[in-house]
């Protein structure tokens, strides 16, 4: 630490990523990518853009932003895109959060790092017993809410009308559902964005479409919502999506048809491989995310952590309280699931 670091930032732990190596010696299950690369007619497009990097992009990323409105069916002013749902989220903290906010103490680890980095008072709702969201915690609690849904990393998902009942019972408040992995099986909220103007639906483009290493996020609310995003990022950095994203993420937006047949693909193996986990013993969370969530009575996750790691398998664990003894386990190809259940079967054999 050097002498001049802030106070603030002095205080917080920042987030830490899952292991991302740089030689591919891993069959890596650890950051819930997707195992899929983009198809080649959107790599052809995005190719074409790469000659005009001595341009800045488009702002605005109005064509791209375009295109996300047609798709969701809303208006170019519900939409706003950023690097990464991640900077969507740390601009929401920071813009709209300044009165506290409460979210699950099980969830996406981001959010109490960005809550302490922009000063946002926090409180942390503990799930249920089963790991699952009881929405009674959140309907009618007057207070701005984000909820990962499905939610990180337990892949339990709420219904829209459970959504919505949050969403309604706080009208003063704002609602953020975070959907990073809502295309696994959930059905997104974001048509009642029309219905309520506190809530702010935040997607990426990461998971369910391949695109985790272009960094592109978006997220749809009110007019209102999105006008002070957009001073948000105005105020921090115009150019936040590069032209080869923007382009990335309109090309990919005409290829529905690949990626639905991916995310069918993804969820068919996710349910391949949670029978073949619950055959080895396994328990695991009910999840419709593009990842499991698994605990075995006889060895810790920590200990599944390391012996998968020597075995050439990158999968998460967490030390944190309550989930510590889980592991979460990516979807890859029904190959690399197929080599993750003999690795599983091998350590515990021994
Ligand atoms: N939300 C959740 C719940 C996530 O798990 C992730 C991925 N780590 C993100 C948001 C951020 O995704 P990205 O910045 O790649 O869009």
């Amino acid at each position: 630490m050097s002498r001049f670091l802030s106070q603030r930032l002095n205080r917080l732990d920042a987030y830490v990523p899952g292991e991302q190596p740089s030689e591919m010696e891993y069959i890596k299950l650890n950051t819930n990518e997707s195992p899929f690369s983009p198809p080649d007619e959107v790599i052809a497009i995005t190719s074409k853009e790469l000659c005009k990097l001595n341009l800045y992009p488009n702002p605005d990323g109005t064509r791209l932003i375009k295109r996300l409105a047609k798709t969701y069916n809303v208006e170019t002013e519900n939409v706003i895109i950023g690097n990464g749902s991640d900077e969507l989220l740390a601009f929401s903290f920071q813009a709209f959060l300044e009165n506290g906010v409460v979210f699950p103490d099980i969830t996406y680890g981001f959010y109490p790092v960005y809550a302490k980095l922009y000063d946002v008072p926090y409180q942390q709702i503990p799930v249920m017993e089963d790991l699952s969201i009881n929405i009674d915690d959140y309907t009618g609690i007057g207070k701005n809410v984000v909820i990962a849904n499905p939610n990180a990393p337990t892949g339990i998902t709420l219904e829209i009308d459970e959504i919505e009942e949050i969403t309604k019972s706080n009208p003063d408040n704002l609602i953020i559902i975070d959907e990073a992995y809502i295309d696994f099986g959930g059905k997104s909220a974001i048509s009642l964005t029309a219905k309520y103007d506190n809530l702010l639906i935040i997607h990426t483009f990461s998971k369910s479409r391949s695109m985790a290493g272009a960094r592109l996020g978006f997220a749809i609310g009110s007019a209102a919502i999105i006008e002070d995003l957009n001073k948000m990022k105005y105020s921090f950095n115009p150019y936040n999506v590069n032209r080869v994203t923007q382009v990335m993420g309109e090309a990919a937006l005409r290829e529905e048809d690949y990626y639905a047949k991916k995310r069918q693909e993804i969820i068919v193996t996710r349910e391949y491989t949670g029978m073949r986990l619950q055959d080895l013993g396994f328990f695991m969370t009910n999840s419709r995310a593009n990842f499991l969530f698994a605990k075995h009575p006889d060895i810790s996750g920590y200990r599944l952590y390391s012996k998968l790691k020597e075995m050439g398998i990158l999968i998460r664990h967490w030390k944190t309280p309550r989930i510590s003894e889980y592991i979460r386990i990516t979807i890859g190809t029904k190959e690399q699931m197929d080599s993750l259940i003999s690795a599983l079967g091998e350590i515990l054999s021994k």
